[in-house]
C-alpha cells in the first residue's frame, strides 16, 4: 500500500508529467499523492519511510525536466485547500507552500502593500519559489530577500520552523532541497504610493514578456546566469537561437528559453543542452550550470 490506513487526499496511479509541468514533458509519475492535511502529509513521510519508498515534492512544475520513461518514486503535491491558504497579519505574510506565486502578488497588492515586485509574473507555487529561491536576474532580487521564516517537514514528517538566518540562500538555491517546504512567513511594508507599487508590477510584467518567451511550454531560463555574464548572450553569440532537436528548439528571442513546439521529448531538450554546455564551453572556457531540475 502506498498510503498509510486512514489517509486522507488523492492518490493517482501513473499520472502522466506532460499535464503537470509547464514543459509538457515527461513520462508518468507512479503515484500522485495530495494529502490533505499537515497530519496526513506527515502521516504518509512516515510510512514511507517505513517501507523504504522515495518520494518527491511537485510544486507548479515550472522549472522541471522529467524524464521520457517518467519516475519511479511517489510524487507529492500540496495542493489540498490547507497548503494553498495565505494570511496577512499587518506587514507579514504567511504563505502555505502550495499558494500560486502571482495570487499573492495579486493579494499583496489588494494589501495595500509593498516588496513583492521583484517577484511579479513568476510562475509557480510559493515552496518552489522558496526553494528555488526564484527571483529578477542574478542581481535583481529574489523571494529570500523578504523570508523571515520557513516551516519545513523532514521526511521522517518532523516540523519545524527555520529562521532566515539558518537557510543558506543563494543564487536560485536554498539548501531547502532534502525538505518538505510547508510555508513561509514574508515581510512586506505599507505602501506609501500605491500607484507607484502597481506600476512597478506593470514594469515587471512588461520586462518579462519583452525578454523572455511566453510564445510555447518551457521552464524559464535553462541554465543559471554564471558570475558576472548572461547565459542567454553567451548561447546567443554560439549561434544556438533557432537550433532544433525534434520537438525542441532555443527560443529566438531569448537563448535560455527551450521551448516545446509540440511533442518535444526529455531526450530532445538534454540533446540541446549537451549543444549549449559544449558549444559554451568551447567558446568561453565557462560550464553552464542548469536551472532546471532533472528528475529520471
Ligand atoms: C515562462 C517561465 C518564466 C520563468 N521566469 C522565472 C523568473 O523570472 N525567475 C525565476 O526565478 N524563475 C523563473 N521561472 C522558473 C520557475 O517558475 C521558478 O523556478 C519557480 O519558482 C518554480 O516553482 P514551482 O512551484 O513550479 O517548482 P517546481 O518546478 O514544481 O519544483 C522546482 C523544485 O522545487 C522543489 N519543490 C517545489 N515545491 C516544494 C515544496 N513545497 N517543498 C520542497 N521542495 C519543493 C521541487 O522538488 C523541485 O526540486 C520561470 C519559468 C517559466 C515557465
Amino acid at each position: 500500500m502506498i498510503c498509510p490506513k486512514d489517509f486522507k487526499g488523492s492518490v493517482r496511479e501513473n499520472e502522466p508529467f506532460a499535464g503537470l509541468t509547464s514543459w509538457r514533458i515527461g513520462g508518468p509519475a507512479c503515484f500522485l499523492i495530495e494529502p490533505e492535511s499537515e497530519r496526513d502529509l506527515a502521516a504518509l513521510a512516515v510510512h514511507l519511510k517505513r517501507e523504504g519508498a522515495c518520494y518527491r515534492i511537485l510544486g507548479g512544475g515550472t522549472n522541471l525536466l522529467v524524464d521520457d520513461g517518467g519516475v519511479k518514486t511517489a510524487v507529492l503535491r500540496l495542493s489540498s485547500p490547507l497548503f494553498t491558504g495565505m494570511t496577512f497579519r499587518a506587514e507579514t505574510a504567511e504563505l502555505g507552500a502550495g499558494l500560486s506565486l502571482k495570487k499573492f502578488v495579486a493579494a499583496a497588492m489588494k494589501q495595500g502593500l509593498c516588496g513583492f515586485e521583484h517577484l511579479a509574473g513568476i510562475p509557480g507555487s510559493v515552496g518552489g519559489a522558496v526553494v528555488m529561491n526564484a527571483g529578477k536576474g542574478r542581481e535583481g532580487g529574489s523571494i529570500s530577500d523578504i523570508i523571515e521564516g520557513v516551516r519545513v517537514m523532514d521526511y521522517c514528517g518532523r516540523s519545524s520552523e527555520l529562521a532566515r538566518r539558518s537557510i543558506k540562500f543563494s543564487y536560485r538555491a536554498s539548501g531547502l532541497d532534502d525538505l518538505i517546504v510547508l510555508s513561509v512567513k514574508v515581510k512586506l511594508a505599507a505602501a506609501a504610493d500605491m500607484a507607484a507599487v502597481r506600476k512597478r508590477v506593470k514594469d515587471y510584467a512588461v520586462y518579462r514578456t519583452q525578454t523572455q518567451d511566453f510564445t510555447r511550454p518551457s521552464a524559464g531560463c535553462v541554465f543559471k546566469n554564471p558570475d558576472g555574464d548572461s547565459a542567454g548572450r553567451m548561447l546567443d553569440a554560439c549561434g544556438l537561437k533557432g537550433r532544433r532537436c525534434g520537438g525542441a528548439v532555443f527560443s529566438r528571442r531569448h537563448a535560455n528559453f527551450i521551448l516545446n513546439m509540440g511533442g518535444a521529448s526529455c531526450a530532445d531538450v538534454l540533446s540541446l543542452m549537451d549543444t549549449a554546455v559544449s558549444s559554451v564551453k568551447e567558446r568561453f572556457g565557462t560550464i553552464l550550470e542548469p536551472e532546471v531540475k532533472l528528475w529520471r
